[in-house]
């Protein structure tokens, strides 16, 4: 009995539970676990992922799970069970206007302790904004975010559409966050397979053997695919690493949330729209 009580605490991420067992002994063999925690130096806003991180970053075999645009309860659960049955952790690039919209979904996600960074307010594309709303739209995310999840949150972003503006690179840099962009795409915005999921990501850590992938947790190809996707990364030898900061952000006061109107883009609505949107099959990275 202690041993499925173990086993359905580690599964529903409730290790804490757990008297005098450590999580990664409460895992079940076949999972899929973390085999390193990189701590990462954000001094001076370093690249991560394709072309302009460090392509050594990663061993061979190593892989970093990102989830965009969320939190969403529609999606993230379901996803945040599949990491946990497997006792392994991602990182979540999210939006500042959903952790408005679902506050108590950011904090579970940081007390599972999955990583979380930002992905903007509202996800603009940040070459057609001007400088000051660049800075509101990363700000204001940063700084609700961080309300949201109630413990400090990691100095890491994420550009939509990885569309990056000189003026915002420079911004980040001088904030001493780290820049993320991807290896692979699981292309989880263009379809509601979660076969097509699997097949994608699949395909791309055999061409390129390792990486940092992409998906979004507002998309429901991602959730379905997510238990059998990590099931197959454990057979196939795929190792987790999970990122985590040397040191928190530190937000700035000024910027409290939401940014001004003006601010928020082409008048993107909100969560409902978010997976209308993915839906409809329109590019949402
Ligand atoms: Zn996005």
């Amino acid at each position: 009995m202690q041993v499925i009580v173990t086993w359905l605490c580690a599964a529903l991420g409730l290790s804490a539970l757990i008297p005098g067992a450590a999580a990664e002994n409460a895992c079940p063999p076949n999972a899929l676990g973390v085999s390193r925690t990189a701590e990462i130096d954000t001094t001076g806003g370093p690249w991560f992922g394709s072309p302009r991180g460090d392509k050594d970053f990663l061993a061979p075999g190593e892989v970093v799970l990102t989830f965009d645009d969320g939190p969403t309860p529609r999606y993230s659960r379901t996803i945040l069970a599949a990491l946990a049955a497997h006792c392994t952790k991602a990182t979540f690039f999210m939006l500042g206007e959903m952790a408005a919209e679902h506050p108590s979904l950011v904090k579970e996600i940081a007390t599972l302790g999955h990583t979380i960074g930002t992905h903007t307010w509202s996800h603009p594309n940040l070459k057609r904004l001007s400088e000051e709303q660049a800075r509101a739209q990363i700000e204001s995310a940063f700084t609700v975010i961080e309300k949201a999840a109630e413990q400090p949150i990691a100095p890491f972003f994420r550009y939509p559409y990885l569309s990056e503006n000189e003026s915002a690179v420079a911004h980040l840099q001088s904030r001493n966050v780290a820049q993320f962009a991807i290896d692979i795409d699981s292309f989880d915005w263009r379809t509601r397979s979660p076969q097509s999921v699997i097949a994608r990501v699949m395909a791309g850590l055999e061409r390129r053997g390792r990486g940092i992938i992409l998906f979004h947790d507002i998309h429901g190809s991602t959730a379905g695919a997510m238990p059998q996707l990590l099931g197959m990364l454990k057979e196939k030898g795929f190792r987790i690493v999970h990122l985590r900061p040397k040191a928190s952000i530190q937000t700035l006061a000024e910027y409290q949330a939401p940014p001004a109107k003006a601010a928020t883009h082409e008048a993107r609505p909100r969560t409902r729209w978010s997976v209308r949107r993915a839906a409809q099959r329109v590019t949402n990275r």
